[in-house]
């Protein structure tokens, strides 16, 4: 979610050392100091910042393809497709719509036969990817599938149970646009790539924000066009966002959203509505105290899972995906901040490294709380979700209370 304006950026700029007043000429007699101990310490120093100097100059940074660490957005169809045809009665993937440039928005639906769209089961949307270079997310979203179909094909009955009662929606990557031209090498790209006039084409200013695009408070979003959190012209005005939002509204595959979560990085938390903080504070009271309450042990629990804290963000964001989803489907919606790097953003080399691990361990410890998360929510502790047998039997319990009742009125 995070950001920086250039401004900010020039202000984070190390400044050149100040010189000392006077003139230095007359400063001739330099007494040298005694043989200082440190002075092996400091033969192992130099090559040390030497090796870092050609390092900087020779431009070297942490890339998504240098790192090779990341599924690339030209694999999510052929993973996606392979995880279908091996799991045909458990996964079934949906295309939802097509970015600007004409590339598949994709979703991995897994529940127990998923074509029967059975209304009783609750939907849980796990996506990632909104920011093209907050590439952890997408991983962290594409192993949350792979946990939940290997659990259910080993026989876990968890996740048999989880899977029979339970309809899982996975989107990796809600912008593809974007995410190729990170792909590409350009790590600081967070928009998608709809070029409106007063943007620059392939360029970081060029596109819309797409988690400022949804209608929660749109209007106070930016309407700056070449910022890197521009809203857009209008509400839901790009490709990627409005297929998510009809996709929602299908009711042949959506009719009760329970919860979901959007995958982010640039910070490490758990935002539950409303996120921003001004919003929270002014418009908290909107919410009723039960669902503030759920959301608050919800946050709790996940904050055991991963470590992360639950504060909101120091800046306030309007327009976002999950509080949209909050507002307009009463589900328990939520951001989770995946990951940040700690290091400067001085230039786009920095980027990629600050918004994603660059190594293996890293990676995985990443993912592993993401997929934690997933499963608390998806389990019983979290939401109880009756099994497909007790509805059958309270149905007909209810069948029977009806014919009771009927004869009691018709004697
Ligand atoms: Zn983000």
């Amino acid at each position: 979610m995070r950001y920086r304006n250039s401004l900010q950026r020039a202000t984070l700029r190390p400044t050149s050392p100040q010189r000392a007043p006077g003139n230095h000429l007359h400063a001739m007699v330099i007494p040298w100091p005694a043989p200082p101990a440190f002075f092996p310490l400091l033969r192992l120093l130099v090559p040390f910042l030497l090796f870092w100097l050609m390092l900087a100059a020779s431009g070297w940074a942490y890339t998504f393809q240098n790192t090779g660490l990341y599924q690339s957005y030209n694999n999510l169809s052929a993973w996606a497709n392979t995880l279908q045809s091996q799991n045909p009665n458990l996964v079934r993937v949906v295309q939802y719509g097509t970015s600007y440039q004409g590339n598949p928005l994709l979703a991995v639906n897994i529940t127990v036969d998923p074509a029967a769209d059975n209304p009783n089961k609750p939907e849980f949307l796990f996506a990632g990817g909104i920011h093209a270079r907050e590439v952890i997310g997408s991983e962290a979203a594409l192993k949350i599938a792979e946990n939940l179909v290997n659990g259910y094909r080993n026989g876990d009955p968890l996740y048999q149970n989880m899977l029979s009662t339970r309809d899982v929606w996975i989107i990796p990557q809600q912008n593809p646009d974007g995410r190729l031209a990170v792909e590409a090498g350009r790590s600081d790209h967070r928009k998608n790539m709809h070029l409106y006039p007063g943007q620059i084409a392939n360029h970081v200013t060029c596109g819309v924000d797409l988690n400022r695009n949804y209608p929660h408070l749109w209007n106070l979003a930016s309407d700056y066009v070449p910022h890197e959190t521009y809203r857009g012209p209008s509400v839901l005005s790009e490709p990627e966002a409005y297929s998510l939002w009809n996709l929602l509204h299908d009711q042949s595959k959506f009719s009760n959203l329970l919860a979901s979560v959007d995958f982010h990085s640039g910070a490490t938390t758990i935002l539950t509505p409303w996120s921003s903080p001004t919003d929270y504070a002014q418009h908290q009271n909107q919410i009723p105290l039960a669902v503030r309450n759920k959301f608050a042990s919800l946050a709790a629990a996940l904050q055991q899972k991963t470590g992360f804290p639950t504060d909101r963000l120091t800046y306030d964001y309007y327009g976002t995906e999950s509080d949209s989803l909050f507002e307009e489907f009463d589900s328990y919606s939520m951001t989770i901040e995946l990951y940040n790097g700690g290091n400067p953003l001085y230039n786009v080399d920095d980027y990629f490294q600050y918004f994603n691990p660059v190594d293996a361990a890293a990676r995985d410890a990443t993912v592993k709380k993401a997929v934690d998360s997933a499963l608390y929510l998806l389990s019983d502790a979290a939401f109880a979700v009756p099994e497909p047998a007790t509805l059958v039997l309270l149905a007909a319990a209810g069948l029977i209370l009806l014919a009771l009742v009927r004869r009691r009125r018709n004697p």
